[in-house]
């Protein structure tokens, strides 16, 4: 399938585990455009701060360390790069993604990334993460707003893992840890997860990938944008 337009944007905003990530994927590789992962901006930012042993929710201090690292770090479809080296699957981490969220409700910080997010996606994207349809690209061309149960969001996070991970983690640890986040990221004064008001909310619970692609690429033929 090819987009109809130039610079088409699409945004994919959902809590931790509703398969966003997986879903932006396969509908850029579907479209052939690039794929911006956000929360690996957020999740860099947490990465930094837990190396230099920064607090997380010290405004100041996190923004300093992230106005610092940014121009070391590169951000692309395959992930980030810091230093030219890859780093994206130590960001992947759930200790990460917990101290993500809490640097991700910084407004300071939220203001410095939301311009990195904004120049890349001119180049039309899939992006994904938590304000994308409501701050980041309020005129995307089309917003998804992914949801799934609690029970099966934890589920797909724990498949992830990597044996000694699971053996140090529970399913009722990482119900745990994505309650915590998903408050954390909703109750947030700045730009908190939300769906817009014209976004396409589709529930994964039940779907698989394939059948929530097909959805998706259908609302975007529907819509005169891809064929
Ligand atoms: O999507 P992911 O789990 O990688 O995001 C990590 C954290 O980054 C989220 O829990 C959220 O707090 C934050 N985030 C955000 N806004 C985005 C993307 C991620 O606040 N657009």
């Amino acid at each position: 399938m090819k987009p109809l337009i130039e610079g088409l944007q699409i945004a994919i905003d959902g809590p931790a585990g509703s398969g966003k990530g997986t879903m932006a994927s396969q509908l850029a590789a579907a479209l052939g455009l690039p794929v911006l992962d956000t929360g690996l901006l957020y999740r860099f930012a947490a990465w930094q701060c837990l190396q230099q042993a920064v607090a997380v929710d010290d405004e100041y201090a996190v923004l300093n360390v992230l106005e610092k690292a940014l121009p070391r770090m590169q951000w692309r479809s395959e992930g980030v790069f810091f230093d030219a080296k890859d780093c994206t699957s130590t960001l992947r981490g759930e200790d990460v993604g917990l101290a993500a969220s809490k640097v991700a409700a910084l407004p300071a910080v939220r203001r410095l990334l939301l311009d990195v997010q904004q120049q890349l996606a001119k180049q039309g994207c899939v992006m994904d993460g938590r304000d994308i349809g409501t701050v980041v690209l309020p005129q995307a061309h089309v917003k998804f707003f992914l949801t799934a149960s609690l029970r099966e969001r934890a589920r797909r996070r724990w498949l992830q893992l990597d044996e000694q991970q699971r053996r140090q983690r529970s399913m009722d640890d990482l119900v745990k840890d994505m309650t915590a986040r998903d408050t954390r990221d909703s109750k947030r004064q700045h730009a908190p997860l939300q769906r817009a008001n014209d976004a396409i909310v589709i529930d994964s619970t039940t779907m698989r990938p394939d059948e929530v692609l097909d959805r998706m690429l259908r609302v975007l033929q529907r819509r005169g944008l891809a064929h």
